[in-house]
């Protein structure tokens, strides 16, 4: 039997990523469990790259005659998904999301990228009308009522590489914030895939923080922040600077031509303990007219990149826009709430990050070694439905 499937994913996710003890131990809390963990995390994983984004609609396939081509051993109902990721150890699969990346890594998955990068950027994600949990941050109505809940995360993910892979995310409750919260992931990002794993981190404006620039100082890791009002000292000598002296640099982008001023030696806002701080205004002209325009800061010196490696790392940043949260929420059921609980919640959007990178890898890296060429992740899920239906066999050649 020929073509994707999805014990051939299982097999894949077992034996090339080098999962195969996350998935038969992926930390179960649970005293005396009935049902398997093995088969509790694969339907868990399995079902995201399915598009399947609700447990009452997992346990609906795992009762249907497709349940054994899924690679799932029994039967299970929603509640028993509810109880079992109230009380799987999140940091478990956070190794296997960075082993995974590694292992991708060791199989050359980035070869052809001059550096990886890491993006943090945070969202907010299932919202509710039920009684709130201790990571609810209350949603207020123009009125100023509270009309709902929301839960906040960070997530970050390894861009720049041609290949957008989710590593991590940690969510923050209310007194907490997106910044600290960036703090604790990207220190353990660093931790988890090693020191030398990434060139560089790229931010968004609500980073560019000292206590955050500090930490990525910390770890040895050089940043790239996007320039936003909310630095207004840094801001207007930026202004000042380069509104009217011409581009230093002038590029071809695709169909875009972009003018990019660069500078290393602003003085650092009152509380940032760098030396000078190095800033990067590009202005994207658009064949339609559009014109974009950005400053981003960074302390990468400019001897180590030029003005055109900073540009496209500036660039990278979207990735974790458009395939990280517009994937996951539109496509992998993301934003769906599927039980209110926090470490519940947790281990869904991880478990999330995992379907997408094992089906990335599979698809992009794996798949794309066979003689068809690349799949879209759409027509991935199609074919994989189909099989699911065909047990006895479909050749996709
Ligand atoms: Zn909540």
């Amino acid at each position: 039997m020929k073509g994707p499937s999805a014990q051939g994913m299982q097999n894949y996710a077992s034996h090339c990523l080098g999962l195969k003890s996350y998935l038969n131990n992926p930390g179960d809390g649970r005293r005396q469990p009935e049902i398997p963990a093995r088969d509790l995390v694969w339907a868990l994983l399995i079902s995201r790259i399915l598009r399947v984004s609700s447990f009452h609609h997992l346990e609906w396939l795992v009762h249907s005659p497709a349940r054994p081509a899924l690679g799932v051993g029994r039967t299970f109902g929603d509640d028993a998904l509810a109880y079992f990721t109230e009380r799987l150890d999140p940091d478990v699969t956070r190794q296997a999301l960075a082993a995974a990346l590694q292992q991708a890594k060791r199989n050359k998955a980035f070869e052809n990228s001059p550096r990886i990068g890491l993006a943090l950027d945070g969202t907010g994600a299932g919202y509710t009308h039920k009684s709130p949990c201790s990571l609810c941050h209350p949603v207020q109505d123009s009125q100023g009522a509270v009309c709902g809940h929301l839960h906040h995360l960070v997530m970050i993910t390894v861009v720049g590489t041609g290949l957008t892979l989710p590593l991590d995310v940690e969510p923050y409750g209310p007194g907490d914030s997106e910044y600290a919260a960036g703090q604790r992931l990207l220190g353990r990002a660093v931790a988890q895939l090693g020191p030398r794993f990434a060139d560089y981190v790229v931010v968004d404006g609500a980073f560019a923080t000292a206590p955050f620039l500090h930490e990525a100082d910390r770890l040895g890791i050089p940043v790239v922040a996007r320039l936003k009002d909310n630095l207004p000292e840094l801001h207007r000598a930026v202004e000042a600077r380069f509104a009217n002296r011409p581009p230093d640099l002038v590029i071809q982008d695709g169909k875009d031509r972009v003018e990019i001023w660069d500078a290393d030696d602003f003085d650092p806002w009152e509380t940032l303990q760098w030396p000078s701080v190095r800033v990067l205004r590009y202005r994207q002209h658009k064949p339609n007219g559009q014109v974009y325009e950005a400053d981003w800061l960074t302390n990468f010196p400019q001897r180590k990149l030029n003005s055109l490696g900073l540009y496209r790392i500036a660039k990278s940043r979207w990735e974790i826009e458009n395939q990280g949260f517009n994937d996951g929420k539109n496509r992998y059921g993301m934003e769906h709430l599927c039980h209110h609980e926090p470490n519940s919640m947790v281990l869904n959007w991880l478990l999330i990050l995992l379907a997408l990178v094992i089906e990335r890898l599979y698809r992009l890296r794996y798949l794309h070694r066979g003689e068809h060429g690349v799949r879209t992740a759409m027509e991935l899920k199609s074919f994989l439905w189909i099989r699911l239906w065909l047990p006895g066999g479909l050749d996709s050649s």
